[in-house]
């Protein structure tokens, strides 16, 4: 097997070595004797890897340890749908569906501040009241379903344990009520220094001006600067080293922007009157600064260094989005594949027509951000998809059958282009479906055992002669055809014309299957001809698959030769 390693020394020091190195380790293995092996090695839940234990006849995965912090659950899950088994996780939040608020701000890259972490879970696990403080970051995890099935409220309420999403550090006056600190990425530091200004002093005049201003260093989301720095040492390996992006820009865009403390030597300097304010707001996209330049020096440090602090509307996540574009097939839960299904379970949020998230409802997990989008808003629904993609969140839209075929994929990969992706980030990956001409040939026997095509009859994104010039090289090549969006309120015409085209070069009784609503519970399979296929009601729902001059039927079946030397009875 492919990157399949045999170990011949013993388990227990090959497992100790694995631990150190990787973030997840699946066992197929008895849970006890997991237990054992691990038992010496587990330090800390918000440290040790996920640990996963699957049965040795692949029916039960089991979240043993580090389920929320260390992605036990999340791995559990996703393994479980691969095999098609049943997870088993204890921890109660996700028993319940109610929010696990140790790993409420993973998505959107918040940094976790101090806190009474167990004490908070286990408040939210009891549904005891406990109130959100919300002073920066995304709220788009309050429409999360966990959130309004849980006891947690936007509204203050005093001696009652606190969720604090903030910039600021913990400032409790109430040290026996319990609370926790998220502290979502919002403020961009903007810094100019000297040339030769040691890493010590930047990150010391960090230290002090978040001391000073209350602000937690763990919100800041980066550093900002004049492109003359980016080479700077001590700023490229503080950056380095407290994994911080280092944003430049250049001094014409910099001294485009209004500050409250120019100065002139500076701008004689570099071509900009400001660094630090300038690029502050510059990298936060903000009007008003949070702190105005401060300076500093130190005797036992080299250089100089000033910071002044603005706050993005956006947090920086620090994260890498992805799109996992998921066909979820005909309609019916078990015709979707399982890598479909795990996709669309990993996924912080799901993007889709509201009809589609109905039919994978059971698939959807309840700390998810779901959008539901009316079906007339295909690009807006890529455009959001994408958008939430480059921010840092995994997303998964879905479409039904092949999302590749008459689906989202060419939609949102389209206004990729557009944006000018390089085709790495974000990353994208495309999960098959099964699409309506398979699903309904799977109904009908054996339709499409020749050569076959797929025509969709909507004129609204290509035009009508161009449907009509393929309609006439289908029907004349002899091609079994599957017409996709066949009607619809508004196109009627469109059907009887391409009817008519097929009987240019068919007979009329040539076999015609119109399928509508294929795996779905109002599914109805109508066998007719060519002739007659107009009698029969179509709608937006249906795909009409018309038959090649071999396709025959028996009762409800509609079998097409294999070749054209079979002879049929
Ligand atoms: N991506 C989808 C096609 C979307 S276009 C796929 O691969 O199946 C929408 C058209 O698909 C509908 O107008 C209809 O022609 C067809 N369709 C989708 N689901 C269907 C189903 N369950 N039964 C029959 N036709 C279906």
């Amino acid at each position: 097997m492919g990157g399949a390693k045999v170990y011949t020394d013993s388990l227990k020091t090959h497992v100790a070595e694995l631990w150190k190195t990787h973030r997840g380790l699946i066992f197929g293995l008895a849970t006890g004797a997991v237990v054992r092996l691990i038992a010496p090695l587990l330090q800390h839940k918000s440290c040790d890897p996920a640990v996963v234990v699957v049965d040795e006849t692949g029916k039960f995965v089991i979240s043993l340890c580090s389920g929320h912090q260390g992605g036990a659950d999340k791995l559990t899950q996703a393994i479980a749908r691969l095999l098609n088994a049943t997870p088993i996780l204890t921890g109660t939040a996700s028993t319940l569906g109610l929010p696990a608020v140790d790993i409420l701000g993973n998505p959107f890259g918040w940094q976790k501040g101090v806190g009474n972490w167990t004490e908070v879970s286990a408040a939210v696990a009891r549904n005891e009241p406990v109130q959100v403080i919300q002073e920066a970051g995304s709220t788009l995890w309050q429409s999360t379903a966990s959130f309004q099935k849980s006891s947690l409220t936007l509204e203050t309420t005093p001696n009652t344990p606190a969720i604090y999403i903030t910039p600021h550090p913990c400032q409790c006056l109430t040290p026996h009520i319990p609370s926790i600190h998220w502290h979502p990425r919002v403020l961009w530091l903007g810094i100019g220094c000297e040339r030769g200004t040691s890493r010590e002093l930047i990150k010391s005049a960090i230290t002090q001006v978040c001391q000073e201003y209350q602000f937690a260093e763990q919100a800041i989301a980066g550093i900002a600067t004049i492109d003359l720095k980016a080479d700077e040492v001590g700023l490229v390996e503080l950056c380095r080293d407290c994994n911080f992006p280092l944003r430049t820009f250049s001094a014409d865009v910099l001294r485009s922007v209004t500050v409250p403390n120019p100065s002139k030597i500076v701008d004689a300097e570099v071509g900009t009157p400001s660094v630090a304010e300038a690029a502050a707001l510059c990298a936060a996209k903000a009007q008003n600064l949070l702190v105005a330049k401060q300076i500093f020096r130190a005797a036992e440090f080299q250089g100089a260094v000033t910071v002044a602090i603005a706050q993005a509307e956006q947090e920086y996540t620090g994260r890498a989005g992805r799109l996992l574009l998921v066909g979820i097939g005909p309609g019916q839960l078990d015709q979707i594949t399982p890598a479909a299904q795990a996709a669309i379970a990993s996924a912080d949020a799901v993007i889709g027509y509201s009809l589609y998230i109905d039919l994978v409802a059971p698939l959807l997990q309840p700390h998810q951000i779901i959008e539901a989008l009316p079906i007339t808003q295909e690009r807006q629904r890529a455009q959001r998809a994408i958008s939430l993609a480059q921010w840092g969140l995994t997303v998964a839209v879905i479409s039904s059958g092949d999302i590749g075929i008459y689906g989202m994929a060419g939609l949102v990969l389209e206004e990729l282009l557009l944006q000018g992706w390089d085709g790495k980030t974000p990353n994208v990956e495309v999960f098959p479906g099964i699409t309506a001409m398979q699903a309904a040939a799977a109904r009908l026997g054996a339709p499409l055992m020749h050569d076959f095509c797929a025509i969709s009859l909507s004129d609204l994104l290509t035009p009508w002669e161009v449907i009509e010039k393929r309609l006439h090289a289908a029907a004349q090549a002899d091609f079994v055809t599957a017409l996709y969006n066949p009607r619809s309120q508004t196109r009627i015409q469109q059907l009887t014309s391409a009817i008519e085209i097929f009987l240019q070069y068919r007979h009329p009784q040539t076999p015609v299957a119109v399928v509508r609503s294929a795996y779905r519970q109002d599914e109805q399979i109508t066998l007719t001809t060519l002739e007659k296929v107009l009698d029969v009601p179509v709608d937006m729902l249906t795909t009409v698959l018309i038959g090649n001059q071999s396709t025959r039927t028996q009762g409800d079946w509609m079998i097409t030769p294999r070749g054209y030397n079979a002879v049929l009875p």
